[in-house]
Formats: C-alpha cells, structure tokens, sequence
C-alpha cells in the first residue's frame, strides 16, 4: 500500500530508502555515539512512523510481518535506527490495539500519523531491572488531572522522542503488578538525566536513565489493564519486531561474510579460504533464524483478533520463547561470520569487519534476559506434553 504523497512507493522500497541513509551513517551514530537523526529524518520523509496505525486514523493498517520486514531491512543497516523503529512500533501497536475508543489515544494516534511522531518506551525502573509486570509509581489523580512520577532507569532516545508510553502501577494502594499504560506527549513531561549510556553496543538507542515527571488527562491511560495488554500486543510485538531487528543484524554479518569468501577466492585464483564451510553454518543459522520467526509471525497474525487462543499456554510459550531462541541464533550467527572472516573480521578497520554488529547483537540475550525468560517458563515446561509423533 503506497503512503499518501510517496508516488505509489510500498513499504520494502521505502524502507530500503532508509536504510541506505542509516548505513551511511551507522558507524559514526555507533562511536559518537548519538541518535540516528538522519535515519530518522528519512524514515519521517517516507512516512515510516505510523504504518500500522488503521487508515482512518491517517494510517497505512500495515500487517506486522511488513513491520517486521522494516525492522529486518533496517538492522542490516544500523542496529541502533531498527531497535528504535522496533521499539517506536510495540508503543504504536499498544495504543492501536487497546485504545481504540478511546478519544485522547485516538487523537494521539492521528498527530502521531500526520506529524510523524516518535514514541519511546518506559517499563523499566528503579531497581526492577527487567520485571516488566511489575511497577513501583503510581499514576495519582488530582484536580481532574492524572500525575506520575518514576524513576526510570532506561529510557531509549528519550530526549529524542515526541512523546513516551509508559507502565505505571494503578494507584498509590494497588498491588505492583496491578498496572496500568499511559502515552504522555513531550509538552506533558520533563526528563531530569540519571544516568548516561556508554555501552558495548547499540549505541544509537541512547538508552539513558532518566526521573520522569508527567502529567495529563485521564483519557491518556489505555482503557484495558495493562495485564491484558501485555500478553495480546506487548510481548508478541516486542519479541517479533526485536527478533526481526536482530535477524537483520545477523543477516548483515553473514553478507559480509559470504563477501569475504568470495574476495578471498578471487585473490586467490577462485580457491576458497579455508573458514568457507563456515559461512554455510552462517547461512543455515540465519535460515533457522528466520524460520522460527516466520512461524511466530504467522501463529500471532492468525491469532491476533482472537483473545482466548493468544491467552492459551501453548502460544504464549511460543511467543516468549521465539525471543529466546531468534536472539540466541542472531549471537550464534554473527560469531560464526566472524569465524568465517577470520582476523579481517575481528579488525576494526577492515571492510568485512563484524565488530560492530558483534556488539550489537551481544545485546539480545539481555534485554529482557533470557535467564529470566526461561525461568518464568519452568513450570510451563514441566507440564507440557513432549509430542510423540512429528504430525502434531
Ligand atoms: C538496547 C537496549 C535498549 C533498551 N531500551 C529500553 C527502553 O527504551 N525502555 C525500558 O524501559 N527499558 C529498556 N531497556 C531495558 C530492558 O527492557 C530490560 O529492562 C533490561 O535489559 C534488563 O536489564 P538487567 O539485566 O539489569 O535486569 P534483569 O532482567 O533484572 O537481569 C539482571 C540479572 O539477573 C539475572 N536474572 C534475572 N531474573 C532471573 C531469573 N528469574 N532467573 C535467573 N536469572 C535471572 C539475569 O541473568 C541477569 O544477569 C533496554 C535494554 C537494552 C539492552
């Protein structure tokens, strides 16, 4: 579907229009390290931004495996410019999915399309590390009007954003998992800096720690409990757009990797170097990769509209679990392109280099750790059937 005014240009074309402004760019949004401001200029320009918000709300009703396409194109590019597309685009499937009716998230998501806003995130806080399902602030309300105030340890380009989503507790006398989301815009928030973000990779997503302090209408709380939210949007979206982000990282490396080989080989009168077999490990890697994504891409579509088959055991395990196995494959996938390059690949300053996406995708395992993943799903695991026959 072509966005009104881009001559008829469908999401790959446009997407691949940015991704070649955050390529160029990427490597000096990793060292400055800065937000991807050219990136996101041009993913503004192609009207990237509000995709998937339905189309009477000024949208495009994009299906999220093209979402998830954006986010695999981007990542091959700039792992920072994708994470923060990824992560714009789990808020914008919050407020589509559970605000519909709701007047002030209705009129946030027409801004959001015709201005092209960019929304950040807020779940984790304090010394909560990655509990999504648990909050300390509560929202107060006073005057006719709602306050928060939370001490948010992690905010991705949050001086950058237009506006924040964020989790909050119900009220001052609620239960921490008792919560409730919240979109602030920027007039409605002031962010006093915590703490910096000097870290091994993704860069670019300028993840700082910050005290947010905000106040708006009531009507800026979703109508659902966030409960709900999480398991039919939140963690289907964050786990696909994120896997799809670290696809394309993997993607990029195995690029360069199998362009290594075939450089090697020319120079060396077509006899390929011995780390060759290697980038067939790659290549199947990513393979593997994309087929447990696809897969979960395909369980959610067919299930999104459908309440109790995404409440049910067996898919919510799918979905939790894809976020495993796709960011271990991503590290599993560039570790063997690094082999497969060999001291070309382990150099900074060569051109199959796999520094940066290396460090990039160390990220995955962590965010949101897969210790804690795999944990939460222990007693699932030990009540589920193990099948017995390769129809089922
Ligand atoms: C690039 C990036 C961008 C991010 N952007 C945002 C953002 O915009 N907004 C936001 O709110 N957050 C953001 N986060 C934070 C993220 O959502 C998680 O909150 C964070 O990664 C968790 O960090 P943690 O390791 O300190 O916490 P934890 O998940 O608490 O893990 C700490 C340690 O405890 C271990 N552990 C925890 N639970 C268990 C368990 N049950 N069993 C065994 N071991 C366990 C883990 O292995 C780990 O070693 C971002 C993170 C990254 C990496």
């Amino acid at each position: 579907m072509a966005a009104p005014g881009l001559s008829g240009a469908g999401f790959s074309d446009r997407s691949a229009a940015v991704a070649t402004i955050a390529a160029r760019h990427a490597a000096e949004v990793d060292s400055a390290p800065r937000f991807p401001a050219e990136a996101f200029a041009a993913a503004k320009a192609q009207r990237l931004l509000g995709i998937l918000v339905p189309s009477d709300l000024g949208g495009e009703g994009a299906p999220v495996r093209e979402v998830a396409d954006v986010c695999y194109r981007l990542g091959q590019a700039c792992s920072s410019t994708a994470m923060i597309y990824a992560m714009h685009q789990v808020k914008v499937a919050c407020l589509v999915r559970h605000g519909r009716g709701s007047e002030a998230i209705e009129r946030l998501l027409r801004r959001l399309c015709a201005e092209q806003l960019l929304l950040a995130s807020s779940t984790t806080e304090g010394q909560g590390g990655g509990n999504v399902r648990s909050s300390e602030a509560a929202v107060e309300h006073r005057d006719g009007r709602i306050h928060l105030e939370r001490r948010a340890s992690v905010i991705s380009y949050g001086s950058q954003a237009d506006g924040i989503v964020t989790t909050a507790r119900r009220a001052a006398d609620a239960e921490s998992s008792d919560q409730v989301l919240v979109a602030f815009l920027e007039d409605d928030y002031t962010l006093t800096r915590l703490q910096g973000w000097n870290t091994l990779g993704m860069r670019g997503t300028c993840s700082e720690g910050y005290n947010l302090k905000a106040s708006g209408l009531p009507g800026q709380i979703l109508p659902e409990p966030y409960e709900v939210i999480h398991q039919r949007t939140m963690v289907p979206f964050a786990h696909l757009l994120w896997g799809s982000v670290w696809a394309g990282i993997a993607a990029g490396a195995a690029a360069r990797a199998q362009a290594f080989v075939r450089h090697a080989a020319r120079h060396a009168g077509g006899q390929a170097p011995p780390g060759a077999p290697q980038l067939t490990q790659a290549l199947s890697k990513l393979r593997t990769l994309r087929g447990v994504l696809a897969n979960s891409l395909r369980a959610y579509e067919s299930k999104m509209d459908d309440p109790k088959a995404l409440g049910a055991l067996d898919f919510q395990s799918q979905i939790t679990l894809t976020k495993v196995e796709v960011s271990e494959l991503a590290v599993a996938t560039v570790l063997t392109a690094l082999r497969v390059c060999g001291l070309s690949g382990y150099r900074c300053d060569s051109e199959f280099s796999i520094e940066r996406q290396l460090r990039d995708v160390l990220s995955s395992p962590l965010m949101i750790n897969n210790d804690r993943i795999l944990s939460s799903l222990a007693g699932t695991s030990l009540m589920s059937a193990v099948p017995t026959s390769l129809r089922d």
